[in-house]
């Protein structure tokens, strides 16, 4: 078994939690080319996430006056991120 070849399976069934994990990366613009083309095949098959990433660009757009109270109202996983983004962006 070539790991290859479980990669690009892996790749191509991308869980939108692995999308979640990826998605700060990505839309620093961050993520090596092969990475970056499964994240965008699974936004080509996954509306959940392509709603996900909309939600992002617009959190990073308004993080500057986003409060952690907006935040709470978030999954967990999306919040952490979140929570750090926010407080990256408020240090600089
Ligand atoms: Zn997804």
């Amino acid at each position: 078994v070539t790991s290859d070849d479980a990669d690009r399976r892996a790749g191509a069934d991308m869980a939108c939690k692995d999308f979640v994990e990826l998605i700060t990366a990505y839309l620093d613009g961050a993520l090596p080319d092969d990475v970056r083309t499964r994240v965008d095949e699974h936004l080509d098959l996954c509306d959940g996430c392509q709603n996900v990433l909309a939600q992002w660009r617009t959190i990073i757009a308004l993080a500057g006056q986003l409060t952690e109270a907006d935040v709470e109202n978030t999954d967990e996983i999306t919040r952490d991120r979140l929570l750090s983004i926010v407080r990256g962006l408020r240090r600089r």
